[in-house]
């Protein structure tokens, strides 16, 4: 692993500006994905001016979130496991002026998290979720997720993964989330407009990352540890919606579609009726 010392003149200019480089080197595994989404995200900051004055980081526990926990310049949380998005109303609630961005993984935000997560879609919480999906539970071993492909083989299931894994786009869509979209961490300039408009939108915004796990979804699911297969198998099993038109289903089995699924901005969400509420109750008092 890389030291400080080592890292001296190869910090990119707007990790510097953004980032706390005394966090860095990062703790991914070699050909992890979470960097790139990282570097995606810098962008973001660059392009919409997010600065430690009107953006806070949240983080959930997983590889996602371990690695960009208390990395961006500004306030960081850290939630407990599964309560990013519990954290994230309270302080939405409370600073409305305020941009929230969530870092969570497949396992923090489905499962742990799940019942929060539908919650927040459904209250049109406006706060941007960044779902990196591994399909594995990363950190802690290799553990089958709620997003493992029926027969994954992991640690926690020898025998091939019987359940079916959660079709988390269309779960945000149909709980009422306000902007929805899917890319894998290499679609740099897709990802990034989608970050940008996931800020920009008023109401719960959900972008799930597909994100190359060579150590423990490659090891396990794919047979393989070697980054560029890994990353050549989310090639031949990723599909354009506008591409998915002209496939028929038995030619989309197993394969993930990417794209913009939602971008709603009618409805109004909990954060604007509750600060309109509280308006109407102080003028009533006057
Ligand atoms: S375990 Fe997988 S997701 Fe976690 S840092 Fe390593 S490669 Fe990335």
């Amino acid at each position: 692993m890389k030291t400080q010392e080592d890292m001296a003149g190869l910090i990119h200019p707007l990790a510097a500006k953004y980032l706390r480089t005394e966090r860095l080197p990062h703790k991914a595994c070699p050909g992890c994905g979470i960097g790139q989404v990282v570097h995606c995200t810098l962008n973001v900051c660059e392009d919409l001016n997010l600065n430690a004055d009107n953006t806070v980081w949240v983080q959930g526990v997983g590889c996602s979130s371990r690695i960009s926990y208390t990395l961006w310049k500004g306030d960081n949380i850290d939630a407990h496991h599964g309560r990013i998005l519990t954290v994230a109303t309270g302080m939405k609630m409370s600073r409305p002026d305020l941009n929230f961005i969530c870092f969570t993984g497949d396992g923090d935000c489905c499962s742990i998290g799940g019942n929060h997560f539908l919650h927040a879609c459904r209250r049109n919480l406006d706060v941007t979720t960044l779902m990196f999906n591994n399909s594995i539970y990363g950190m802690t071993g290799g553990q089958v997720a709620p997003t493992s492909p029926v027969g994954a083989k992991t640690p926690t299931t020898p025998y091939g993964n019987m359940e079916d894994p959660m079709d988390t786009v269309n779960v945000a869509i149909a709980a009422g989330a306000a902007y929805v979209a899917r890319w894998r961490s290499t679609d740099f300039k897709q990802l990034t407009n989608s970050i940008k408009k996931g800020i920009q939108t008023k109401g719960f915004s959900f972008i799930e990352i597909l994100v190359p796990c060579p150590t423990q979804y490659g090891r396990y699911v794919l047979g393989t540890s070697n980054p560029i297969e890994v990353v050549q198998w989310y090639k031949d099993h990723t599909v354009t919606l506008k591409k998915s038109e002209k496939m028929s289903p038995e030619e989309l089995k197993g394969k993930f579609l990417l794209g913009e699924f939602a971008h709603n901005e009618d409805r109004t969400g909990i954060v604007e009726r509750y600060w309109d509420a509280v308006k109407k109750i102080q003028d009533g008092r006057k």
